[in-house]
């Protein structure tokens, strides 16, 4: 099965492609590498962060990165940095990458295709002599799905400096073995991870190249698409108490029913994001009604909201509507709400001239430019809350992602490779950072 990962990616690769440096043969075996790393009977991977999983994939690509001429690190977050020296190594460099590790079961291109696609410009410019002005860093952050401590972006929020050490410090794993546990026996300590931060100030920008986890480019017959900001989500959880009651006995002008109030409530959600922005969404996907009975009234629901959008006031002015619309329910109908903000990430706008330099680089390949936004979050999401960042998506077949079947072309893969070293290569020119 897994070998015919291999031959189903070069299958229709065209070998025009192959220029300026780039090797769509090198991609493809590096990406089949990885794929045999935690793999599933399905053909997924299964490497959750801080894994033995995670663990020999970061080891293979910095076998690679030493090969490339690069000088290795990894931080005490268990990020690895692949640094390219340059004319002028004071300045802040350019960096660029993703992460290695899974959800269960997960699909062989989100994560990898980032790191692999950094990689492969260092590997052209070999090739071709390039010489860039401002030191270059190929990026491999830890933990990002967060599939397995239910939270996510460790790497890169340790980065940041943002990880919140007290929160963190209360995970447990799957098995309940405790975050610090997993980091010891994953060879660092929370001190080490702390002093992670101090790289930051040597990094000037950020691009990641990602597949898209959705159907508009594909819609679109596009290989490529430069994303436009990245959806920061807030989550809200309504508890809403009525009076539970037998539902024989209790006429219906006499009842307190959290059920039909969540319903109504729910269905206002669905129509309010159109309302604001084009590019808000907003979801409910978990609910919990109690009792829970067949012949009794609901007397409790609780259920979340997830609530995004690229731009921060439409993001806001769609999380104000939902709650002034549960609280005038929970008046109409006489019950009790409690509104609870769970999670509330800063959605990342990216810059018009970022925007700009990776509409030049798309256009340079012959392809036509497509802005969308991305509805997930990445260590992009992250990494831009300080950082300048870019991020170019790559067309999903289907749209299907966190799935063994997760696939995009090699043709794609590869377009998104010549894309990103246009973007790199007219940065080092520029004074845009
Ligand atoms: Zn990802």
């Amino acid at each position: 099965m897994a070998k015919n990962f291999l031959n189903e990616l070069l299958r229709e690769y065209n070998q025009e492609l192959n220029h300026s440096g780039v090797s769509g043969e090198r991609l493809a075996s590096r990406l089949y590498e990885l794929s045999k790393i935690g793999s599933t009977s399905e053909g997924g991977v299964t490497r959750p962060g801080y894994s033995e999983g995670e663990k020999q994939a970061k080891e293979l690509v910095k076998t690679w990165m030493r090969e490339a001429g690069l000088k290795v690190w990894e931080d005490g977050a268990g990020n690895v940095f692949g640094r390219l020296s340059s004319k002028d190594d004071s300045l802040p460099a350019i960096a660029s990458g993703s992460h290695v590790d899974s959800v269960p079961n997960g699909g062989n291109f989100d994560g990898p295709l980032g790191v692999l696609a950094a990689l492969e410009v260092v590997e052209s410019w070999r090739e071709t002599g390039f010489q860039p002005t401002r030191p270059y860093e190929v990026v491999i952050f830890s933990d990002e799905e967060g599939a397995r401590f239910n939270g996510g972006f460790t790497g890169s929020m340790s980065l940041m400096g943002t990880l919140d050490i007290e929160k963190q410090l209360e995970l447990v794993d799957y098995n309940g073995v405790p975050f610090q546990t997993v980091l010891e026996t994953y060879g660092t300590n929370l001190d080490n991870l702390k002093k992670s931060s101090t790289h930051k100030n040597e990094i000037g920008f950020f691009i990641e190249v990602h597949i898209e986890q959705g159907k508009r480019l594909e819609k679109a017959g596009l290989p490529v698409g430069i994303v436009s900001g990245i959806a920061g989500p807030c989550w809200l959880e309504i508890a809403y108490s009525g009076k539970a009651g037998h539902a024989g006995n209790t006429p219906m002008n006499d009842r307190k029913d959290a059920l039909a109030a969540a319903s109504e409530l729910i269905l206002a959600v669905e129509t309010f994001p159109k309302q604001v922005s084009d590019t808000s969404v907003a979801t409910v996907g978990k609910l919990h009604v109690h009792p829970n009975g067949v012949n009794v009234i609901p007397g409790d629901v609780n259920f979340f909201i997830d609530i995004r959008d690229i731009h921060e006031n439409t993001r806001d002015q769609l999380v104000t509507l939902i709650i002034e619309k549960a609280k005038s329910i929970a008046k109409n109908r006489d019950i009790e709400i409690v509104i609870t903000e769970k999670t509330n990430v800063r959605p990342v706008p990216i810059q018009k001239e970022i925007q700009k330099l990776l509409e030049e680089a798309v256009i340079s390949q012959q392809i036509e430019p497509m802005f969308l936004p991305s509805g997930a979050g990445h260590d992009s999401m992250i990494v831009g809350e300080e950082i300048p960042v870019g991020m170019l998506f790559v067309r999903s077949k289907d749209g299907i992602s966190h799935n063994p079947k997760e696939w995009s072309s090699l043709n794609d893969c590869i377009v998104s490779v010549h894309v990103l070293k246009n973007v790199v290569e007219s940065l080092t020119e520029k004074e845009i950072i």
